[in-house]
């Protein structure tokens, strides 16, 4: 795989954002150090392994968490974000809310 650069991810999370409906975090600082985090990820591992996890040793044993996780469309829906807060229901902050810590699904039973 070719290197990722911040800017590749960039784009990749704004197009992630865009296809589903979501937004970015507003917050440029955060939004910053988790693409960065996904850019290193994807130079280490291969794939966009979520920033805000750790790898269970291969594509196939993390492929719940390769960005967009499997997680995130119902976190998005229940909290307003993602488990990393990267990505927000569209107007989630414009309406007030404020992201916060939520459990990690992962591992646990879907709901
Ligand atoms: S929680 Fe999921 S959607 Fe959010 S950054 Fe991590 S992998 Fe991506």
């Amino acid at each position: 795989m070719t290197e990722k650069s911040i800017e590749d991810t960039g784009r990749f999370a704004s197009m992630v954002a865009a296809k589903q409906g979501w937004e970015l975090n507003p917050d440029a600082d955060f939004t910053d150090s988790l693409v960065e985090g996904l850019t290193v990820n994807a130079n280490r591992y291969g794939y966009y392994l979520c920033p805000c996890r750790d790898t269970e040793g291969s594509r196939q044993a993390d492929a719940d968490v390769i960005c967009p996780c499997a997680y995130s469309w119902a976190d998005v829906e229940r909290y307003g974000h993602c488990y990393c807060a990267l990505y927000l229901r569209k107007g989630f902050t414009a309406g007030g809310g404020v992201p916060t810590g939520i459990p990690d699904k992962r591992g646990s039973a879907p709901g």
